[in-house]
């Protein structure tokens, strides 16, 4: 199938041609046609599969063949969770548009809100924003959505995750018109809140699941290495980062603090690497984002900050120092390489501490993983296991019955975690339960703005 297949309107054909597409991805395929005929979409695909592009064009395509529904709302609302991916699918929706007569902004939260008001007052006909921000916008009167055609939901499971669903509800609502409407794209449908909100936002959606959240990544290898502490983690990344032959990385630590430090050591031993922490403001993140995407530095440290909405070609590899909390954060971690078609690799370290999301991760990505080693490395640390079955004898049966009573001991599974003697300086979790959703939503959301 050619991108010339679709119907698009011939200037819109002529800026993909000048982008250098020619084949549709496989989401591309299924969303384009079926966006186009004017379907709301509930739709999953892999993180780099070319997504964006997929409501994209026929965002364009609607404004450049419908009339507007007003002359001053904004016909295109796209939102995302996250500044970062804002920005990104704000800097693909500009190439498309720059061959049209056809306004973009972008509103984030973090940025100056009076520049906001006046950049809303020139009418624009799409909106590129993190929901927070665009919410308080709206509350403001700084524009309305009764003319909204198309509303773009991107990674709608994040947005609920992080807990947008009032400003989503809030902005549903402003633009709740017969000809509205509405696409909705999560990395997975496996979400009970993603459900539940496309039956309040949706009407009649086509389902559309090219590829879960969990499919293998064929261009991504995938390498997992065991560590008995923090100093033999930071050995094994030293070795990568000497020995791998690589273009640029990311590597993702699971707090701020452990971000800073790392990024300071590895400069500390003449190595390009330059920090995302959450701590800075917008603007000095707007500023390292640009800088690593231009290739000033070959390393970014990052803590899940930057997982999703970063498209770089130039990422070789991913090196997940601490493994997420959240086990489809790592799917969005890795899919930071491999973009486009081209070929990543994404080394997990493990150690003590990150054994109960390693455990998680095996399971979400429903393979058995083994590990690999590094000659020279001495790693103790073989995993926790659960600790043996505890016999007990049962109790004697005070009810009589004709059956044979059976007092032979029964076991009893206890689902606990062993203390590893061999776990060096690292804490060791050790937990009864496994951690609810929202419990790991809340840590991880402590990391993030
Ligand atoms: P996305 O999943 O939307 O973040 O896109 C990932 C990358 O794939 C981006 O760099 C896009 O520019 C690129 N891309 C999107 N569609 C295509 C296509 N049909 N052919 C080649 N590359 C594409």
């Amino acid at each position: 199938m050619q991108f010339s297949d679709f119907g698009l309107d011939p200037r819109l054909m002529s800026t993909i041609e000048h982008l250098g597409f020619t084949e549709p991805t496989e989401i591309q395929q299924y969303a384009i046609p079926a966006a186009m005929k004017g379907h709301d979409l509930i739709a999953s695909s892999k993180t780099g599969s070319g997504k964006t592009l997929a409501f994209l064009l026929p965002a364009m395509q609607r404004l450049a063949k419908n009339r507007a529904l007003s002359k001053r709302d904004p016909r295109v609302v796209i939102l995302t969770p996250t500044r970062e991916l804002a920005k990104q699918v704000f800097a693909q929706l500009r190439l498309l548009t720059s061959n049209s007569q056809f306004k973009a902004v972008l509103i984030l939260g973090g940025e100056n809100f009076n520049d906001q008001v006046k950049v809303l007052e020139k009418d624009p006909h799409f909106i590129v924003a993190t929901p927070g921000r665009l919410a308080d916008h709206l509350t403001q009167g700084h524009f309305h959505l009764n003319g909204l055609e198309l509303l773009i939901l991107d990674e709608a499971d994040r947005m609920l995750d992080l807990g947008f669903s009032k400003q989503l509800e809030q902005i549903n609502k402003a633009a709740d018109h017969r000809k509205r409407q509405t696409l909705l794209f999560s990395a997975t449908l496996d979400h009970a809140q993603v459900n539940e909100f496309a039956t309040e936002l949706l009407k009649k959606p086509k389902r559309i699941a090219v590829e879960a959240g969990h499919t293998e990544h064929v261009d991504i290898t995938k390498r997992f290495y065991l560590a008995d502490n923090l100093t033999q983690k930071e050995a094994l990344l030293h070795h990568f980062l000497t020995s791998e032959k690589s273009q640029q990385i990311i590597i993702f630590t699971a707090t701020r603090s452990d971000t800073d430090r790392l990024a300071k050591m590895l400069t500390d031993t003449d190595l390009n690497a330059v920090a995302l922490s959450g701590e800075l403001n917008q603007g000095q993140r707007n500023q390292i984002m640009d800088s690593f995407a231009k290739g000033q530095h070959k390393i970014l440290v990052t803590t899940d900050l930057a997982s999703r909405g970063l498209d770089l070609i130039n990422v070789s590899h991913v090196i997940n120092f601490d493994m997420p909390k959240h086990t489809e954060e790592f799917v969005h971690r890795i899919g930071r390489t491999g973009r486009a078609g081209t070929k990543g690799d994404a080394i997990s370290l493990v150690g003590p501490n990150d054994w109960l999301s390693f455990k998680n991760i095996e399971a979400f990505l429903q393979q058995k993983i083994s590990f690999t080693s590094v000659e020279g490395i001495k790693v103790k640390f073989q995993g926790l296991k659960p600790k043996k079955a505890k016999v007990v004898k049962a109790k004697p049966d005070t009810v009589k019955s004709k059956k044979a009573v059976d007092s032979r001991p029964r076991k009893v599974i206890k689902k606990t975690f062993l203390d590893n003697d061999d776990a060096g300086a690292m804490k060791i979790i050790k937990r009864k339960k496994p951690l609810t959703p929202q419990q790991i939503e809340d840590s991880t959301k402590k990391e993030q703005d």
